[in-house]
């Protein structure tokens, strides 16, 4: 609670000062703060893909019910212990009444957001909807380009395009997660993660892998699909233990311009998402604490992606303890997250 303390801090402007903001992408560290700033004054314009504007819409609810559920619990330890209760930074109510603020544009289109300034999204092969900003701005008849990378994708990165390529800029802003290291061709993390599920599934152990709903689950359900179709795992059933996961790949399926080729011909023939034999998507607690039963050959994907919250903290706490199963991190895990403390190898961390 205290992390997030920096979100509950009002912002260094007034929102009711902003005209447009442009959105490229709706993974909540980027698009979280939407409700917030429409519930302190915000009256303007936010851009995005359209496919970002409906992700918004379940992710932006999720994200509110998230905060008010923590809120409650943490108000409830608080007045126990005689302090002051807390309150959400934003509410269900207050995300939704955000969402009619997103406007939905073409991506590879001039638009004009004012009258000196245009704009155009470009493919940022990140998630689908994800896009680059490109930014024109004529100031006094001089044409000045910015370019926004926002979060960018690669070329191996399944199920969207590769990023667009963007020919000349004047100034760039640019994303550098991954900045300081040198990332392996895709085949070779395939042939990894392969390898490590196919060990553990002999070694009768479940696979557990922490992942972000929206973006990175639907990249392993592609591989683990793949990798079925092309008999390199056998007898694999994979859960995707996540209602948000679910609801956001429902959202992709409705977006056929974020697809690359091969995910669009896979569709087509019925091989991916609806269709597979080897996913099933887990709804309710019951279906997922069912899931807790399974001892061995199960591939269980939850979030959080790096295990702060949610249902992945339960099958951690039924697997990570037994030797026969495996936890993959297929995403960056912060400092000081849970995540973290198992990569760094600790002997014994806390789940609950
Ligand atoms: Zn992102």
């Amino acid at each position: 609670w205290d992390g997030e303390k920096r979100n509950l801090m009002p912002f260094p402007f007034n929102p009711s000062e902003i005209d447009t903001v442009l959105l490229t992408h709706s993974h909540i560290d980027h698009s979280g703060l939407i409700p917030k700033l429409v519930k302190e004054g915000f009256k303007g314009e936010i851009f995005a893909t359209k496919a970002t504007v409906d992700l918004c819409d379940i992710m932006l609810l999720d994200s509110a019910h998230i905060q008010e559920r923590d809120a409650e619990w943490e108000s409830r330890k608080r007045i126990r212990s005689g302090k002051k209760a807390v309150k959400p930074i934003y509410n269900i109510a207050d995300a939704a009444e955000s969402l009619s603020y997103l406007k939905g544009i073409n991506c590879d289109t001039l638009f004009k957001i004012a009258p000196d300034i245009t704009v155009r999204l470009r493919d940022a092969g990140h998630i689908p909807g994800s896009a680059i900003v490109e930014l024109w701005i004529n100031e006094k008849g001089r044409e000045v380009k910015i370019v926004f990378s926002g979060d960018l994708g690669h070329k191996g990165t399944p199920i969207v395009n590769a990023p667009a390529y963007i020919d000349e800029a004047d100034y760039v802003l640019i994303e550098s997660t991954y900045g300081n290291r040198e990332h392996r061709g895709m085949r070779e993390t395939i042939e990894e993660f392969a390898g490590a599920v196919e060990d553990t599934l002999k070694r009768g152990g479940n696979v557990i892998i922490p992942s972000f709903a929206v973006g990175r689950t639907q990249d392993i359900l592609y591989i683990l699909n793949q990798l079925s179709r092309e008999k390199r795992l056998k007898n694999i059933n994979v859960f995707i233990d996540s209602p948000l996961a679910k609801n956001a790949t429902m959202v992709f399926l409705k977006h056929p311009e974020c697809f690359d080729k091969e995910t669009l011909n896979l569709i087509k023939k019925g091989q991916f998402i609806k269709g597979s034999p080897i996913l099933k998507f887990t709804d309710t607690p019951e279906e997922s604490m069912a899931i807790n039963k399974i001892t061995g050959g199960a591939v269980i994907i939850a979030s959080s992606g790096m295990c702060e919250a949610g249902r992945i903290r339960h099958h951690l706490k039924h697997n990570l303890w037994r030797e026969e199963c495996s936890i993959i991190f297929t995403g960056f895990q912060a400092e000081g997250t849970l995540g973290r403390q198992v990569i760094e190898g600790a002997k014994t961390v806390k789940l609950f």
